[in-house]
């Protein structure tokens, strides 16, 4: 399936909340939520009927794979992967799409949004263990180094991105050091580090049926 390419705001009020995919103007009242937070469309401010169990688990996987922005195919691989390993399915499903490195980058306050970090990624311009890895889905081991290369050090948006960062802060699991854009991820976020927001376990229902 092609990657979703319209408006990501219309995503953010499909599932009616923030789901941060648009970097800075998601924290400016510019942010569509803000504005119009209803599903768009017709019948977007209708009030909606009583969502089915099995509705509950669809719109969770659907908002856990727009966050991330993954597609089916790759979300469910995740999960899969995440069944066979020792401990708690949910959690090591949201610690596996968590060691992304372009979400690691994201979280490291190097990219704005997972999709401008996905693009440094896909440019080579990011190193892990001092050796540049262009594939967004590598997953990070614990430990790793991850930096930019030094062409990407003064990139405008890098900048902006980490200005952000600075003010905002960066992941408590990862040690980052924003001046000089580097980072190590230390461990694997705990459940409680992460978005209370999602409930994974709805998650795990849907795919166990
Ligand atoms: Fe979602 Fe960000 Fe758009 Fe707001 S600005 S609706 S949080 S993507």
């Amino acid at each position: 399936m092609a990657r979703y390419l319209e408006a990501k705001c219309r995503l953010c009020r499909r599932e009616g909340e923030k789901l941060y995919l648009k970097g800075n103007k998601c924290y400016t009242d510019k942010c569509a939520m803000e504005r119009r937070p209803y599903a768009p469309g017709m019948h977007g401010q209708m009030r909606r009927s009583k969502v089915s169990d099995y509705g509950m688990q669809l719109r969770e996987k659907q908002k856990v794979k727009r966050i991330y922005g993954l597609q089916e195919k790759q979300f469910r691989k995740y999960f899969e992967k995440a069944d066979r390993m020792p401990g708690v399915t949910g959690l090591n499903l949201l610690q596996l799409i968590e060691s992304r490195l372009d979400n690691v980058v994201f979280r490291m306050g190097l990219a704005s949004s997972r999709s401008e970090a996905r693009q440094l990624v896909r440019h080579k311009l990011v190193k892990v263990n001092g050796r540049k890895v262009n594939i967004p889905s590598f997953l990070v081991p614990v430990g790793a180094r991850i930096e930019l290369v030094d062409a990407a050090k003064e990139h405008l948006r890098v900048n902006a991105a980490v200005e952000n960062a600075a003010t905002r802060g960066t992941a408590e699991w990862l040690d980052v050091d924003l001046p000089s854009k580097q980072g190590v991820y230390r461990a694997l976020p705990t459940r409680d580090q992460l978005d209370p927001n999602i409930r994974e376990q709805l998650i795990v229902e849907l795919y166990s049926k």
